[in-house]
């Protein structure tokens, strides 16, 4: 049985790519429901046959053959046409059999099953749905009206009425579980859709393109968190600023495709010294910011200087150029008493007086 159903499904579903196309889902919808329909037709067409009601039996199974049309359409990229066949017999023939056969045998209820398709398609309007919402309630009450007052086929016993409605039923059952839960997939698929799109936009509204370090922004917003932190609970921590030695050079004589090299591979090395010390950020062009949680001065310093020489020995090898370099550092605790934009204005000073006597080194 299961096998049967997997290959119904991979064979109602072969030419949907899923994923992409909205009208896709409804596509699948219609034609899971065109077949129960076409089951449902043969069923009511063999049931009016048992009352030797033929003309009206020929009638169901009319709609079944169109049902099953429906469905063979919807797979020659008809899917339009295919909605449009699929209401127009499930709404006529539910005013139709709703008047010969009366309001007790419940085929009006099928206008709940068209209500509930049109308003599943995104394609169409909500002003043309509201349109269609109003015919259709319009429809259900002068059904009921005309099913009352005009004189219909009831001479059917009551094994016959409780046989015929308990299968009504199941169909109308399984045809409203489908809905729903096509309905509720949908929407699950679209919600997940919305947060995927929103953690990428926040992942690119605060990562640096080029080396998938936080950018600045993202970096300032980690800084008001640690100055709130030291102002309620006095955890210290420093701020440092690096910047490429000579890097001018390095895009002047290798090109910019090795300088982009160099800021990435950096970056590794960055984010493995401050793991769980810390944060680094590219502040600007090739200059970084980096900082040193529940740290000292001292300590910042000494976790710096271990960084200046990895980064002094580190073999930079892209396409046939050896290249290496070296980093300058300003490093300054944060004080209270001058505020973050001092402490980060003074690293930058530090950062200068390296540049301005020798280079590769920390400052602090
Ligand atoms: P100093 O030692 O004084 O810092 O010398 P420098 O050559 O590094 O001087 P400066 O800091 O002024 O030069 C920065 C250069 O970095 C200039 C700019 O072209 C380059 N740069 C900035 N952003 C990028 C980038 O994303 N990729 C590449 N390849 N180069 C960049
Ligand atoms: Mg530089
Ligand atoms: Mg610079």
């Amino acid at each position: 049985m299961k096998r049967l159903l997997r290959k119904l499904h991979k064979f109602i579903t072969k030419d949907i790519n899923t994923g992409e196309k909205e009208a896709g889902d409804l596509v699948v919808l219609l034609r899971v429901l065109s077949l129960i329909y076409v089951v449902y037709y043969i069923f009511v067409g063999l049931s009016l046959a048992f009352l030797y009601q033929y003309a009206y039996a020929f009638i169901a199974l009319i709609c079944s053959g169109i049902l099953a049309g429906c469905f063979v359409v919807s797979y020659d990229n008809q899917s339009k046409l295919a909605r449009r066949l699929f209401h127009i017999v499930t709404i006529s023939s539910a005013c139709f059999f709703t008047l010969v056969a009366g309001w007790t045998m419940n085929f009006q209820w099928n206008l709940l099953v068209t209500l509930l398709i049109i308003f599943y398609s995104l394609e169409i309007k909500m002003a043309q749905k509201i349109r269609y919402m109003k015919l259709l309630f319009t429809l259900l009450v002068a059904l009921v009206i005309f099913a009352h007052m005009s004189p219909s086929y009831r001479e059917v016993s009551e094994l016959f009425s409780f046989v015929f409605q308990t299968v009504h039923a199941c169909f109308y059952g399984i045809m409203l579980c489908i809905i729903a839960y096509c309905y509720c997939t949908k929407f699950n698929l679209a919600e997940e859709k919305l947060r995927q799109f929103n953690r990428k936009l926040i992942e690119m509204a605060s990562l640096d393109a080029l080396t998938g370090l936080p950018n600045r922004r993202s970096m300032n917003e980690h800084l008001e968190l640690l100055v709130y932190d030291n102002d309620r609970v006095g955890a210290p921590f420093c701020v440092a600023i690096g910047d490429v030695d000579f890097f001018k050079k390095i895009n002047d004589n290798y090109g910019h495709d090795t300088g982009d090299y160099i800021l990435t591979t950096l970056s590794g090395l960055f984010q493995n010294i401050v793991k769980g010390r810390g944060r680094v950020a590219r502040w600007g062009g090739e200059e970084f910011l980096f900082t040193f949680e529940n740290m000292n001065i001292q300590q910042a310093y000494a976790t710096l200087e271990i960084l200046r020489l990895q980064i002094e020995k580190y073999n930079f090898q892209f396409k046939d150029h050896a290249i290496k370099i070296t980093m300058t550092f300003g490093v300054e605790e944060y004080s209270q008493i001058i505020g973050i934009e001092s402490t980060i204005s003074k690293a930058d000073q530090k950062l200068y007086e390296g540049k301005n006597s020798g280079r590769n080194k920390v400052v602090y």
